[in-house]
């Protein structure tokens, strides 16, 4: 019989309590061992309901006080000289210095960097190397969490990263892979010790196997494996792998000394058949078949018969499982009131992932039923594609670049903000009171009315050149969009980590998107109507709410990005046609959909780039579009992002010492279009100085030519406060005016 299993489960709980725990620690309010409670308390309720669902094994080691990356960092001494504070330190403390700069007990310090694992919406902490690295093995807190599960009576299946991926997510060192000799010992040690507690399956996660890795790093495996999987006693090693199809490592992953390898049938479906061929003899396939990424409900019958005639030829050599680790799923949708009965049917949160597994097992022993009619198959991104084949604008850049010009007759160095002013304790409370129907809309609206109005008044006396709303009435930019287009449906816990104590909670795209009224005239409508300064309008893009939200699984992303597309294309022409002249829109999270492999980049960059365009392209010539992205690297997506041909882009750089601008200044002839490259750092809550933003602005003038540059800061505003906007902006304006000056 085939044998069931997850690869990791939520550690937030299903009420979120592990956020309200740790934040309650960090503000002094709780004890640490009160903390520690929370979180045996989640690990208990977790392994209860693999345990309860009956599968096979449960995981072990998933748990994590803030990032399972950084557990791998403390387990193996790489822990930089700046955290370490003392000798009889608090390790929770250390754990949470490392973490995120401060805790409880000893010296704030810089924090670890933080990035997102592969595709997701999910932050690790980047270990940090130094080139004589040394590697020691401190296993304490997984081995004393197999003995708690196994006191639980469960079968512990820890979950580790293995080797290769853990120093290829580091940062500190040009090869990471000369350091892999080192930290060998670890594992063999650590394997010994599990070993030794009646540990029977290991899982080692090497989701890098799925990238398109340098030579060194494919060839690596196998040695490593070698030597990591050679003592007698050991337990079995299942090799993971996720969010990818392996490709040419497919091969690779079944011919190392691995007892079993798990592969991503959500991602790869096609590559299912290759790996029952490849599987060896004593081998475990472990087939990922539920989607550990999304929140729909498998079509349980239709893995039924896929997987009948591998379940008759590998037997219990057949392993069920979600494509990846469930921390990518919300928790349990019994806590969903929000919803619908009609809607919930269609739904699988974690829990229900559970379920559907053991259904799954079960299902594999009876007959197979026959194929339903198949459900109706969507588009394909190529016709999307050729859908988006014409959204040029009619006017190439220069021609718009001159008509702008005489319209707005801005200065050189125009000043703006990239969108919204601070959300104020005031202006959070007004929000709940309007929710929880202890305000009426018109009080509401009143306020929101007010916020603008006091946004601009604040702009014009910065003497910002271009102003901005302030989006006072938005708490969260793809949610706002979500709440008015119809197909969205927006869930009362459907929570997923994005990091730490931070979770988002995504909308799911249900049905087909359209617009039934304009979303944001109004309020750009209102805020022009209080300056003759130009106020630009503010959108979120089609590939970021696509991005942020839970796709569809009946239709191809490219196909809702396109309806989501078509919305905003109205609500931009809504815009133009009420006066507003500047329209930005916003995409930080267009490179979060790209391919991990190159070979998938055109296609998705000819859809989501397509539809971006599209938004936009029946706007005069005369109207200004803006985008909007912020985060490191942008040097493989940099065609794309030119291909979007906005007017202006503001990008984030001032937070990566303008390393950024090295992409648009490189490349040949330079980004084409006119460019706003922030110039100081948003998330930091320190005003910087007027004379430290005049030389940074210089810096960029170097290469970016002064008619194309804009000034403004590297991100929204939202969550800073006035003071703190108000002298940087105010720094800001005069380092502009200063610069300009010089010209
Ligand atoms: N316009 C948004 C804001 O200013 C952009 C946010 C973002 O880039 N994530 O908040
Ligand atoms: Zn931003």
């Amino acid at each position: 019989m085939a044998q069931t299993h997850i690869l990791g489960y939520p550690r937030i709980g299903a009420d979120r309590e592990l956020k309200k725990a740790q934040e309650a620690y960090w503000r002094g309010d709780i004890s640490q061992q009160q903390l520690l409670q929370v979180g045996t308390d989640i690990r208990r309720a977790n392994w209860q309901a693999q345990s309860d669902a009956g599968l096979d094994f449960v995981a072990v080691g998933d748990f994590a006080w803030y990032d399972q990356v950084l557990n791998h960092s403390l387990m193996f001494g790489v822990v930089a000289d700046r955290f370490v504070d003392g000798a009889a330190e608090n390790k929770l403390d250390q754990y949470f210095r490392l973490a995120r700069g401060r805790a409880p007990s000893g010296q704030p310090v810089a924090a670890s960097a933080m990035t997102k694992w592969f595709d997701t919406n999910y932050h690790y902490l980047v270990p940090e190397f130094d080139a004589e690295q040394a590697f020691c093995l401190d296993s304490g807190w997984l081995l004393a969490e197999v003995r708690e599960a196994q006191a639980q009576a469960h079968r512990a299946k820890p979950v580790l990263i293995g080797p290769l991926t853990y120093l290829w997510l580091g940062r500190g060192v040009d090869n990471a892979l000369d350091l892999l000799p080192n930290l060998l010992p670890c594992y063999k040690q650590l394997l010994a010790q599990l070993g030794e507690l009646g540990v029977a399956w290991v899982q080692m996660d090497e989701p890098i196997l799925g990238l398109d890795l340098p030579a060194e790093w494919r060839s690596a495996f196998s040695g490593t494996y070698q030597e990591i999987s050679a003592a007698a006693g050991n337990p079995k090693l299942l090799l993971t792998t996720y969010f990818s199809p392996l490709r040419e490592n497919l091969p690779l992953a079944f011919s190392l000394p691995v007892d079993g390898v798990h592969i991503d049938c959500v991602r790869a479906p096609e590559e299912l058949e290759s790996a029952v061929a490849l599987v060896g003899e004593g081998q475990v396939l472990s087939a990922g078949v539920l989607n550990g990424r999304n929140v729909w409900r498998a079509d349980l019958h239709k893995w039924q018969r896929t997987l009948k005639p591998l379940a008759a030829q590998l037997g219990d050599r057949l392993w069920l499982s979600a494509s990846c680790s469930l921390l990518h799923s919300p928790v349990d949708l019994k806590t969903e009131t929000a919803l619908p009965q009609a809607q919930k049917q269609k739904l699988a949160y974690s829990r229900q992932k559970l379920a559907e597994l053991a259904q799954l097992q079960q299902l594999l022993q009876e007959e197979a039923a026959a194929a339903e009619a198949g459900t109706e198959q969507g588009e394909s991104t190529h016709s999307v594609a050729e859908k988006l084949r014409d959204t040029w604008r009619e006017q190439c850049y220069l021609e718009r670049a001159s008509v702008q010009a005489k319209r707005w007759q801005l200065p050189l160095l125009p000043t703006t903000t990239i969108g919204s002013f601070p959300q104020t304790d005031l202006l959070r409370k007004v929000r709940r009171q309007y929710r929880n129907g202890e305000i009426s809309e018109e009080d509401y609206l009143e306020h929101l009315r007010a916020e603008i109005a006091e946004a601009i008044r604040r702009q014009e006396i910065l003497g910002l050149d271009v102003l901005v709303h302030g989006e006072a009435e938005r708490n969260d930019m793809v949610e706002y969009f979500g709440e008015q287009l119809a197909g969205f449906v927006h869930t009362g816990n459907g929570w997923v980590q994005s990091y730490g104590s931070r979770c988002v909670k995504p909308p799911i795209i249900f049905g087909d998107i359209s617009r039934p009224q304009a979303m944001t005239v109004t309020w750009s409508r209102y805020a022009q109507s209080l300056t003759s300064k130009p106020v630009k309008g503010m959108l979120t893009g089609p590939v970021t709410i696509l991005n942020w939200s839970f796709p569809r699984e009946d239709i191809h992303r490219s196909e809702s990005c396109l309806q989501i597309a078509r919305a905003l294309r109205e609500e931009v022409l809504d815009l133009e046609a009420a006066g507003i002249g500047i329209i930005q829109i916003d995409e930080p999270a267009l490179r979060e959909g790209v391919p991990l492999r190159a070979a998938g980049h055109a296609d998705y960059f000819a859809w989501a780039v397509g539809c971006f365009r599209y938004t936009c392209s029946a706007v005069k010539p005369e109207t200004q579009i803006h985008t909007h992205m912020c985060y490191s690297n942008f040097n493989a997506i940099m065609d794309a992002i030119v291909s979007l041909d906005a007017d202006v882009i503001t990008i984030e750089s001032a937070r990566s010492d303008l390393r950024l601008l090295s992409a648009f200044a490189d490349k040949t002839g330079g980004y084409p279009n006119e460019i706003g490259p922030g110039i100081y750092d948003i998330h930091s809550p320190n005003v910087p100085e007027r004379e430290e933003l005049v030389e940074r602005l210089k810096k960029i003038a170097q290469v970016v030519p002064v008619e194309r540059l804009w000034v403004n800061p590297d991100c929204g505003l939202k969550t800073r406060s006035w003071a703190e906007v108000g002298s940087s902006l105010l720094n800001m304006v005069a380092a502009a005016r200063a610069v300009r000056d010089e010209l």
